[in-house]
């Protein structure tokens, strides 16, 4: 059996999960002087982290409650620093991309503008054209949305926890914890080996309920990838619930279904269909042929949309960052410098209460 000493110095903190949330939870602590081990049941950032769709903002945030646009702005100057010190790190560009956005719901459009005006964000009345010979469509342009290339991300943060001797354990899952009478004092992987900590971090993502008893329960998102087409499109566009992301390399990301299917994450055939229409509608009919790829991921959802972090309600010891639903990629670096704020008792940047794992749901 490994194990590692409780009183060892520095401090040493185990995270469970090796998401984008495990991941820069462990960047946070090591830059705060603390040992880092992480564990993650399968390969690092192959979850949710990797399948999504790297939008910087919550789409629509107008329609979310305020606690999960106060991680999501907070994170964005945070994103500024950290993707060109991972590109300069590690060689892998996260391709952090000032695209801008373009809402094309015209039901949405006054609720923007005025949700805007009251954040101090620009937005911008404009008819988009998407593509030649089509109609042009009345929409609201918000220049302050831009993407990260998540895939990319997941790959640089992982080269940046080896470069700085962070121990990643991959393919071992954890199946629980070890106590010294309540408290939380480590981790049982599902092999039976032991590792003590001062600290335990749980950033499970969706598997972070049985794990946490708490009330995180998977969606999965399916999404479509169009081969690069150059020039075609350059914002992020809005529609019926749906999205396009163009990448900078000119291929197109269309997402995403929101469907309750367990831990299920095969793709289907109708939601195939549906995006591809939602895809051809906007941009045309070649659209059709030009799927290149299609998978699905598992979002970690609360009811409320609002994630877990701090303290687990009945376990001292334990810390949560887990329950991010379709905004975890924005709120990263904003949630993580917070759990690790309360995790060593200082001042938080944001007011955590709305966060606190434990308690009423709003959803
Ligand atoms: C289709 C889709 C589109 C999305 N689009 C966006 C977007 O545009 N913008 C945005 O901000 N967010 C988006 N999201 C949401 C975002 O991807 C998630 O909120 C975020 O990735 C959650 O990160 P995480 O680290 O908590 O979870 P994950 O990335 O799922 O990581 C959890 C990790 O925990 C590991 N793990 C689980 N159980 C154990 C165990 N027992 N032991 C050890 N390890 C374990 C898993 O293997 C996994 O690597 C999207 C999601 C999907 C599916």
């Amino acid at each position: 059996m490994a194990s590692s000493s409780v009183s060892s110095s520095p401090a040493h903190v185990a995270i469970v999960g090796a998401g984008v949330i495990g991941m820069l939870s462990a960047l946070q602590l090591h830059g705060r002087g603390w040992r880092v081990s992480v564990f993650d049941q399968a390969s690092a950032g192959r979850e949710s982290s990797w399948a999504g769709g790297g939008i910087l903002s919550p789409i629509l945030p107008w329609n979310y409650p305020a606690p999960v646009w106060q991680l999501s702005r907070r994170s964005l100057p945070l994103y500024k620093a950290l993707a060109p010190e991972l590109a300069a790190a590690t060689g892998v560009d996260p391709e952090l991309l000032a695209s801008g956005a373009m809402l094309l719901d015209p039901a949405q459009i006054a609720a923007g503008q005025a949700w805007c005006a009251a954040e101090g964000l620009p937005a911008m009345e404009i008819d988009a054209i998407l593509r030649t010979r089509g109609p042009a469509l009345p929409g609201l342009l918000l220049p302050w949305i831009g993407q990260i290339r998540n895939p990319r991300l997941g790959q640089a943060l992982r080269l940046r926890l080896g470069q700085l001797g962070i121990e990643l354990h991959e393919n071992t899952p954890v199946a629980g914890w070890l106590r010294d009478g309540e408290r939380v004092s480590g981790v049982r992987t599902v092999a039976g080996d032991e590792h003590r900590a001062d600290a335990v971090v749980l950033a499970a993502g969706a598997w972070s309920g049985a794990l946490g008893a708490l009330p995180v329960a998977p969606v999965r998102g399916q999404m479509l990838l169009l081969q690069a087409v150059p020039s075609r499109l350059k914002r992020i566009v809005f529609s019926q619930g749906r999205y396009l992301i163009p990448r900078r390399d000119g291929r197109i990301l269309v997402g995403s279904t929101v469907e309750h299917a367990g831990f299920d994450k095969s793709i289907t055939g109708d939601a195939r269909d549906e995006l591809v229409a939602f895809a051809a509608g906007l941009l045309g009919d070649e659209v059709k042929g030009q799927v290149e790829a299609h998978w699905s991921g598992l979002r970690p959802g609360t009811a409320d949309g609002i994630p877990y972090i701090g303290a687990h309600p009945a376990l001292p010891g334990l810390w949560v960052n887990a329950g991010h639903y379709r905004n975890g990629l924005v709120m990263a670096p904003a949630s993580t410098e917070l759990l690790a704020d309360l995790i060593e008792d200082k001042a938080t940047q944001v007011d955590a209460a709305a966060y606190k794992p434990g308690r009423a749901s709003r959803g």
